[in-house]
């Protein structure tokens, strides 16, 4: 499991390594997942179900959301949850849990679980669904960071580059920001080489330049974005610099998308499947290159529209029960995404196997010029401080390389002077003086991968 030895913070001690406290748990964290990835499904799932019993008496006593959900289906919770009872619980949708507000939140979060943090889902235009983190929440979103370091076994002392969405005036072009370790899922414990970061709103140029002056050896970033990438060098005849191994994030990764990105890199691409609410859910297989699903983390469900469990090879909508979650429950949760299982690893894991993912896909922003650019499309909040009135869905479509619209769905339609303000924050943000147009429909519908699309382009790919 470990390629290197950990980082000893006792002194005069380098071997064996002896861990500070946050070391040593998530050291202890790693013991246990290297154990458990072997299991059987069963015997997997047994543990999963004792998990969710804790879970689930915690959120009848204290959420008021699940104390009404469960009231109203007349659901008492069994000395042992098996696989019969848990479909029992009715599925709650992300209109639900968004429509729940301060409902979803425990009335009495268990101290040593730490302080609840509030994140927004950015799913920006979604609807925001409000969730907490909490330090527990965090030390495992730690663990299965790192697990997905060690499954494939990276050299922690090479340099780590990432280009991805921070907000404007953080790591921008050209220069970005350089760190001297890899940061906190892995510097507490081991090691490492520099890392270094750039903003994902830089042109395709720009990120050309800081890669070629940089020269990572693992580079992390979003397939639209790599694909953009690998497109502009060919078009301008240029070689990428070499990379050990490109690993993506943060939308779904087609296999078309795959291949082009190896091919102009010719290196081999890793994924993750994750979302904001529950961090986690899958990691690419070392052997099989399948996702494996992070079961010590999360019980994914993939089911059909009656809420059928789907075989092996048929697609449905994933549900996700985030197992340590105690500030804000999420039990079986549509999170949004289809999927479909695939049938057992090779690799001998007993991680339940997802073959593909029909998630969140990007379109680029087309400027006049011919370049595109990775949409920035503001933070959560711009639109109702510049204007008072709050949000409900938001959506950018891209109609011509001179006009946008933006689709909002409000409190009440905004009026002139509201418009012109939004129309500059929106010039700002995109970086271009576009026409902007207003449409305040009564809903956004989901887009066809059944994710809410904040940035839609209808003339791009
Ligand atoms: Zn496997």
């Amino acid at each position: 499991m470990l390629n290197q030895l950990p980082l000893s913070r006792l002194s005069g001690i380098r071997f064996p390594a002896i861990a500070d406290g946050h070391g040593a748990m998530q050291l202890a964290l790693q013991y246990q997942l290297e154990a458990s990835q072997w299991w059987s499904p069963e015997r997997l799932q047994g543990h999963q179900f004792e998990q969710l019993r804790a879970l689930l008496g915690h959120a009848a006593a204290t959420v008021p959301y699940y104390r009404r959900l469960f009231g109203e289906h007349g659901l008492q919770i069994p000395e042992r949850i098996d696989a019969e009872f848990f479909r029992q619980i009715p599925i709650s949708t992300r209109q639900a849990i968004q429509q729940a507000e301060q409902a979803i939140e425990s009335g009495a979060l268990p101290p040593e679980h730490g302080a609840m943090e509030f994140g927004k889902t950015s799913g920006s235009t979604g609807r925001a669904v409000r969730f907490a983190r909490t330090a527990v929440t965090r030390t495992f979103w730690l663990a299965f960071a790192l697990r997905d370091h060690l499954w494939h076994g990276r050299d922690f002392a090479g340099k780590l580059g990432a280009i991805r969405w921070y907000s404007r005036g953080v790591a921008e072009a050209p220069g970005g920001a350089s760190e001297p370790n890899w940061g906190v899922i892995v510097a507490p414990l081991f090691a490492t080489g520099p890392s270094c970061s750039l903003n994902v709103a830089a042109t395709l140029a720009q990120q050309l330049d800081w890669l070629r002056r940089e020269q990572p050896d693992y580079l992390v970033s979003f397939p639209s974005n790599l694909v953009a990438l690998a497109g502009y060098a060919q078009a301008q005849g240029v070689e990428l610099p070499g990379v050990r191994e490109i690993r993506t994030i943060g939308e779904t990764l087609g296999q078309t998308q795959r291949r082009q990105i190896e091919a102009a890199w010719q290196t081999k691409v890793v994924d993750i499947y994750t979302c904001e609410e529950a961090g986690y859910l899958a990691l690419q297989c070392p052997v099989s290159g399948e996702y494996h699903v992070q079961a010590e983390n999360v019980i994914l469900e993939i089911v059909d529209e009656q809420g059928v469990p789907c075989p092996p090879g048929k697609i449905g909508q994933v549900l996700i029960t985030s197992l340590h979650n105690f500030a804000t429950p999420l039990i079986r949760y549509e999170v949004g995404d289809m999927a479909e299982f695939g049938e057992a690893c090779g690799c001998g894991r007993g991680l339940p196997v997802i073959r593909r993912i029909h998630g969140r896909k990007r379109n680029r922003l087309q400027l006049p010029s011919g370049e595109s650019l990775f949409p920035y499309l503001g933070e959560h909040g711009d639109i109702a401080r510049a204007t008072g009135v709050k949000v409900h869905q938001f959506q950018c479509v891209q109609h011509s390389l001179e006009e946008v619209e933006l689709k909002l769905v409000l409190e009440r339609p905004l009026d002139a002077a509201e418009q012109a303000a939004v129309s500059a924050l929106m010039q700002r943000n995109l970086g271009h003086p576009f026409r902007v147009r207003f449409s305040f429909p009564a809903e956004i519908p989901r887009g066809p991968s059944g994710k809410y699309e904040d940035f839609v382009s209808l003339i791009s790919g």
